[in-house]
């Protein structure tokens, strides 16, 4: 297989010359027809894997993803670069998708981005076997695995599609978070033909991570980044905290600010450019910073709070060192962390009595009768509900987790949906309209000279701009737009931000409401399991950093030799060879017995005064003990 008309399409449409690491090897892959798992870090170019091919192959490549912001972006994207791409997802009306999808077929186009709980409804399924299909991607695939961080049920019905498209079509699936159960659960769920993986390591050599264990996160901050220069992003966990840290910092002398999605979007917009640009140094946010950011020269990204798992943590401080340069990712860290993460357990799961509260609550809320409701779209304001039903707001949001696991329900992010217009006359009629209806005639046209494509579909518009550009206030914009709709000229859907919930299933008695033991416990097993490692992480001082994180995500490595755990031992001059050599049989000598350490330095066949440093730096790690006879054990 030739890789020329895909190196040829990467140059025409973005510009760059050369395939990073493993993209190659999955076109290839995926151009063969096969289907493909493709495994790289966030940042490591996963789009163009199935963007290129489906450019230079004939029909729709259909990109199934879970953020509905996400695919909002890259269609954006493709359209810019000339590329005829559309979306399909849940915030839009049937209508809509119905047209969507006729356009999908007989339109040209080249992507269609789905939001996976679509693809089960019949509306889709009535299409989607018309659709030319050139390839379906599966983005995020992780979120098909139950024991995963991120679970989504819908995800599970995407082999589904199997039975009514080609079985030429390929799929490929693509994840930056593959522990080695996520990678078995994405072969299996969308019934591979091949275990056919390719994956980039995972190794990000240039970061330095490290661990801090400070008791005054505030000062410790405020020093080391006097010291040191360079952009960074600083991770906390709460809204309010994003503002108390920036300002902190502010009063300190350092360029900073602050970011999370309470925020409008102009303001961050605004923040963000202004970060990315290198006018402000830092910023500090909730994990709502991340996505589409594109900013290679970040020096540090350093945690504030620990994260809940370590693919968390992988993902947020990748974003560190893009460029290759030397750049490090701090976790701070105390003992009321600690408390606090075994803390999260607890309110993760809410019992189970408590979960079936919350669902019929939920659904006297959103007014589904018992028997109803599968396949329905409802707005959801959160914080309307817990107020309504005086719900706490953590274990509420939780419980709703829970049932989404269960796959009765999913919910999305608050999702930003503009206003749409779409004309359902055709230009005959809408002129004869015109000349009859003068006092619309100059609406209309600025509707035509500001939009196109609107007699073949939806089309987003912005009530802001039509008001700026004709001096007309928004509300009377606003008024124009509903009388044209009441008139059937147009249809006109207003833009609203909301957070969504689909109904999978129809609303159970509670009864009937299946939250199996063995399934809650073996998520929370899963779940705790999550959390122990992202523990370990913070609290091991004898591991290399970045082996842990490696080890984690299934790939051997040697010891990076820049974290904190490794400089320290650096500091003992010996190689990691012999340290692990030595350490091995001081392990095996303290499982059966108790000598000191000049002891235990004569039973060894290793140089003494190296067994006696190593003794030292377990003592200084806490990793074994010394008790008043000076008798050594391991510190379990
Ligand atoms: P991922 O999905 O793996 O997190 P993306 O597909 O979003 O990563 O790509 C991250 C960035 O890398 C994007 O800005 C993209 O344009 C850029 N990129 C991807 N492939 C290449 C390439 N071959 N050459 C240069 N830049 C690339
Ligand atoms: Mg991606």
């Amino acid at each position: 297989m030739n890789i020329d008309k895909y190196r040829q399409a990467l140059t025409r449409y973005w510009g760059f010359t050369s395939f990073r690491p493993l993209q190659e090897e999955i076109i290839l892959s995926v151009a063969a027809g096969r289907d493909t798992l493709g495994l790289m870090p966030t940042g490591g170019g996963k789009s163009l894997t199935f963007q290129v091919p489906a450019l230079v192959s004939d029909g729709v490549c259909l990109v199934i993803t879970p953020l509905i912001a996400l695919m909002k972006d890259q269609v954006g994207k493709l359209n810019s670069l000339g590329i005829k791409a559309l979306a399909i997802h849940s915030g839009m009306s049937g209508e809509e998708i119905d047209i969507t999808l006729e356009n999908a077929i007989y339109g040209d186009y080249k992507f269609l981005y789905v939001s996976p709980e679509r693809i089960a409804t019949r509306l889709f399924q009535g299409k989607a076997g018309r659709l030319n299909l050139s390839l379906v991607a599966v983005d995020e695939a992780h979120c098909i695995s139950q024991w995963g961080y991120d679970f989504r049920p819908s995800y599970l019905k995407i082999a589904g599609l199997r039975s009514y498209i080609s079985d030429k079509v390929p799929f490929l699936a693509l994840t930056a978070s593959a522990t080695p159960q996520v990678v078995d659960d994405i072969l299996g769920k969308l019934e591979f033909r091949e275990k056919n993986i390719l994956r980039t390591s995972f190794d990000r050599k240039n970061i330095s991570y490290l661990v801090r264990r400070v008791e005054d996160k505030g000062s410790y901050l405020v020093k080391t980044l006097l010291r040191t220069g360079g952009s960074g992003i600083i991770y906390v966990r709460s809204r309010k905290r994003t503002r108390e840290v920036a300002e902190l910092l502010h009063a300190n002398g350092i360029s900073a600010d602050y970011y999370h999605a309470g925020l409008s979007d102009e303001l961050r917009d605004s923040k963000q450019v202004s970060w990315t640009s290198g006018e402000t140094r830092i910023i500090v946010a909730t994990n709502a910073f991340g996505m589409g950011i594109d900013k290679a020269d970040v020096r540090f990204v350093i945690h504030w709070d620990i994260p809940d798992c370590i693919e968390n943590y992988f993902q947020e401080s990748g974003r560190a060192g893009r460029d290759g340069k030397p750049a490090f990712a701090v976790l701070l860290f105390t003992d009321s962390d600690k408390s606090r993460l075994e803390d999260s357990v607890r309110k993760k799961f809410p019992p189970v009595d408590r979960i079936k509260d919350i669902y019929e609550a939920l659904c006297t809320f959103l007014q589904v009768p018992l028997g109803a409701g599968k396949d329905s779209v409802f707005d959801f304001d959160m914080a309307a509900f817990v107020s309504k039903y005086r719900l706490p707001v953590i274990e509420t949001y939780n419980a709703l987790q829970f049932l989404q696991r269960e796959g009765y329900f999913e919910f999305t992010e608050e999702i930003n949906n503009p206003s749409r217009v779409h004309f359902i006359v055709g230009r005959d009629d809408l002129y004869k309209f015109q000349v009859a209806n003068e006092a619309f005639d100059g609406f209309i046209k600025l509707l035509l000279r500001s939009y196109s494509g609107m007699f073949s579909g939806f089309v987003p518009v912005n009530e802001d701009l039509l008001s700026r550009k004709s001096g007309a206030s928004r509300d009377t914009i606003y008024q124009y737009l509903v009388k044209l709709s009441s008139m059937d000229i147009i249809r006109y859907i207003p833009g609203k931000k909301s957070a969504l919930v689909i109904f999978t299933e129809e609303r159970l008695e509670r009864k009937a409401l299946m939250i199996s033991p063995d399934t809650y416990l073996n998520v929370r097993e899963k779940y705790v399991a999550r959390v122990e490692k992202m523990a370990d992480y913070a609290v091991s001082d004898t591991r290399c950093r970045s082996l842990m994180l490696l080890d984690y995500f299934g790939e051997a490595s040697d010891r990076c030799g820049i974290c904190d755990v490794c400089r320290k031992r650096n500091e003992l001059e010996l190689s990691k060879y012999e340290f692990d050599l030595i350490l091995d049989d001081i392990k095996e000598v303290l499982s059966t017995s108790n000598p000191d350490a000049e002891e235990l330095a004569a039973i060894l066949r290793h140089p003494g005064e190296k067994v006696i440093r190593v003794i030292q730096w377990l003592l200084d790690h806490n990793k074994i003990k010394q008790d008043q006879d000076r008798r050594l054990s391991w510190n379990s």
